[in-house]
């Protein structure tokens, strides 16, 4: 077996049942994605819409694309067709634009809200507070062609287990709260976005149902 496909069945073994892995696969090129597709690996993650853009179009269609980076709204056109999530929707501004492109191409596109948890400062994301204060106005029902599965989120990028242990519990508490509050469809408000290659561990812990590994995997990225 080859080292990727070693790091995909060990990883893969670590997950509860209920939990997914997505292959974070940016940066690298096709033959390391299809070293994981042959392991099995069917879900990987991209950060840029026009590397996303040219491995879809060479790669097995079977692969499910999740794009996990900030996504600009003027590119949303170029992977509404096919995106199986996104999870980075961290305005109301990126989520209208997405019910048009996926009006457009008859589809409803999986997103995820991002929430900003960490220490370091953001120009993305909602903070808890103003994620609160947004859904009270019961936004959502104006975006038929969105269906919003749940809330992503990143830790502090830090060598304090504590302080990533209590980010990925606030994250997990705002999830469970805002599955119960009415503002969304619980019935499909079932995925909790958080982990990496450092702390995915920590993000199991606590509930996660989707992490996103890349280093670990495929090793580093060179940058
Ligand atoms: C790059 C990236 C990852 C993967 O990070 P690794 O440390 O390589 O596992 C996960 N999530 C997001 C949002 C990323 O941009």
């Amino acid at each position: 077996m080859n080292d990727i496909a070693l790091h995909i069945t060990q990883i893969g073994q670590e997950l509860p049942a209920g939990t997914r892995l997505v292959a974070v696969s940016k940066f690298h090129p096709a033959e390391a994605i299809m070293e994981a597709y042959e392991a099995g690996q069917r879900i990987f993650g991209e950060s840029r819409v026009q590397e996303l853009v040219a491995k879809y179009e060479t790669l097995p269609k079977d692969i499910a694309w999740h794009f996990i980076g900030h996504l600009q709204t003027n590119k949303v056109k170029y992977i509404a067709p096919f995106i199986s999530l996104i999870h980075s929707v961290d305005s109301e501004k990126l989520l209208s634009v997405i019910d048009g492109e996926a009006a457009k191409c008859g589809r409803t596109v999986d997103c995820l809200l991002e929430i900003h948890v960490a220490q370091e400062e953001s120009k993305y994301g909602f903070t808890p507070d103003s994620f609160r204060e947004w859904l009270a106005g019961n936004p959502l029902g104006k975006y038929p062609h969105v269906r919003v599965r749940g809330l992503m989120g990143m830790a502090s990028l830090t060598d304090d287990d504590r302080r990533i242990d209590r980010e990925f519990g606030e994250l997990k508490r705002l999830f469970d709260e805002v599955k119960a509050s009415g503002k969304v469809d619980a019935s499909v408000f079932d995925e909790l976005s958080m982990g990496m290659s450092h702390d995915y561990r920590l993000a199991l812990q606590h509930g996660s149902t989707l992490v996103r590994i890349g280093t670990s995997i495929f090793g580093d990225r060179g940058y």
